[in-house]
């Protein structure tokens, strides 16, 4: 499913040649259009400027043909010969003038002017060339009158005018053109500007969207991926590229956490077997211990019981006799056997049931137990819990385990003659069980590390270094905490347990 949605969706690669194919045809559009729009002015001022250069001849072959009008009329109110000839060649030399500035009037082959102008002009021209020649050759052989050449010369001056006018009017409509296109590519250049403004916005937004955040998204979830967060969501969108490699790292993700599942629950077996033979240890040593302790109850039973059958057997045992040796045995067997029930109730596999337990109970339990081996080592175990104490939520083999380590260790540290005492009261919602002793308690390099895992500075075959390690897990477990009171000398280790609620 994860497969078909990443190949259904685009690369990155599909989708920047497609943003790339949409801006280079915009781009080649605009292009087009503006060359088309520049080609248009361009074409627009080349006319205006011959228009102008025609106007200039125009203007100059009118004033041609006035200066020829002009000597016509002096040559009609003269009457010498000599000033005739004259006139004559003056009348050519105009003639001629307006010849050439008609010649230079011509259009070149390319003329950008529009067409009814350039009809109109032809034909003034035409007129105007066959008027002058016909003059020219009429003047060169002396035919005709001067009211004929008067009369000849205004006609040319007449259509000179038309022509001068109308390119006149030709140059103004050039430049209007001009003016309109350019006014129009102002316009199209700034409408451009505006949608390509738009477009770019568009491309960015998309890029953003597209690539941008959900790289982001995929770079954030890879750290915190890294930082442990092994379940973080991944982005699915962004690309098949993207998605592919989300896809890649969830795999790598849950790969990973299957495998702290495994990793866990193999470091919790591990554990649940170095507890349990911590506690086994704690059980043989203290079990040593009540070997002796349970010696003297059973000599009195031994004791007893033969007294009591030799009595019998002599047939002097009075009934109150009896009855006293039978008290004996019965106490001190029930001695005996609350020991036995006192030791298995440590030794018993742990639950992890938590319930009101007797905090009191525990400490009688447990110093009870251990007072046998205190007492081998000369030194005394004092237990003073205060008078009446509320129960703590917490495990009754658990807890034993707890005062035993904690016993055992300050047993340990004490010197003969020494003296450890377990003190028990209320403080809030907490009761505080407080085991002192007189060694040489803990130096302040040690005591950060008296809480780790086979920290240990006992000679090797005496400490495992997990005592403390396991009293600490046991309490953060149930809710409560232990933590060392340096006193120097001596060390008081406090645990702190949440009274039970109900
Ligand atoms: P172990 O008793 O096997 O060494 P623990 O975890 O019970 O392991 O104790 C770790 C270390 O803490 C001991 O080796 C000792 O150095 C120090 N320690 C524990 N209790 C006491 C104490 N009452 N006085 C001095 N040092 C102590």
């Amino acid at each position: 499913m994860g497969g078909w949605r990443a190949r259904s969706l685009p690369s990155i690669g599909a989708k920047f040649r497609a943003v790339v194919i949409v801006l280079a045809t915009i781009l080649l559009g605009i292009c087009g259009l503006v060359v088309f729009e520049a080609s248009l002015i361009r074409k627009d001022m080349r006319r205006a400027s011959e228009e102008r250069r025609e106007a200039d001849q125009a203007r100059a072959l009118q004033l041609d043909l006035e200066g020829f009008e002009r000597v016509v009329g002096l040559r009609a109110e003269q009457r010498s010969d000599a000033a005739s000839e004259l006139g004559a060649l003056d009348q050519l030399g105009h003639l001629d003038g307006a010849l050439r500035s008609l010649a230079a009037l011509a259009p070149p082959h390319d003329d950008p002017s529009e067409s009814e102008h350039e009809a109109d002009e032809a034909r003034h021209r035409g007129l105007l060339v066959t008027l002058l020649h016909d003059t020219r050759a009429g003047i060169s052989a002396g035919t005709g009158t001067p009211a004929q050449w008067r009369e000849r010369a205004a006609e040319m001056l007449r259509h000179a005018r038309d022509l001068h006018d109308e390119v006149l009017q030709a140059a103004h409509s050039a430049n209007v053109d001009l003016d309109l296109r350019s006014g129009q590519l102002i316009r199209f250049v700034s409408v451009l500007a505006v949608v390509a403004l738009f477009v770019l916005i568009g491309v960015c937004v998309y890029v953003s969207r597209g690539l941008v955040r959900p790289l982001r998204a995929l770079a954030d979830g890879t750290r915190r991926i890294g930082h442990g967060e092994l379940a973080h969501p991944l982005p699915s969108t962004g690309g098949a590229e993207i998605v592919e490699l989300s896809r890649e790292i969830r795999a790598m993700a849950d790969a990973l956490a299957a495998n702290r599942r495994d990793l866990e629950a193999r470091v919790e077996q591990r554990t649940r077997e170095l507890v349990r033979s911590a506690r086994l240890a704690d059980v043989g040593a203290v079990a040593a211990g009540l070997a002796h302790e349970i010696n003297t109850p059973l000599a009195s039973i031994v004791a007893c019981a033969d007294g009591l059958q030799r009595r019998l057997g002599q047939g002097r045992a009075d009934p109150t006799q009896q009855r006293e040796y039978l008290q004996i045995i019965g106490q001190e067997a029930e001695r005996v056997r609350e020991m036995t029930a006192r030791l298995l109730e440590i030794a018993r596999p742990a639950t992890s049931e938590l319930r009101a337990v007797d905090a009191a109970e525990a400490v009688r339990s447990a110093t009870m137990l251990s007072r046998h081996r205190f007492a081998q080592r000369g030194v005394t175990l004092r237990a003073e819990p205060a008078s009446v104490l509320p129960a703590v939520r917490s495990n009754a083999a658990e807890l034993a385990q707890v005062l035993l380590n904690l016993l055992n260790n300050a047993l340990d540290a004490s010197p003969a003659g020494g003296v450890v005492t377990v003190g028990l009261q209320r403080s809030g919602s907490e009761l505080l069980l407080d085991v002192d002793d007189q060694g040489p308690g803990v130096s302040p390099e040690v005591s950060d590390k008296i809480f780790d895992p086979f920290f240990t500075t006992k000679d090797p075959g005496h400490g495992t270094g997990l005592g403390l390690a396991i009293v600490q897990g046991i309490l953060e477990r149930q809710g409560g905490h232990i933590e060392l009171i340096a006193l120097r000398p001596g060390a008081r280790f406090r645990v702190r347990l949440p009274i039970a609620t109900d």
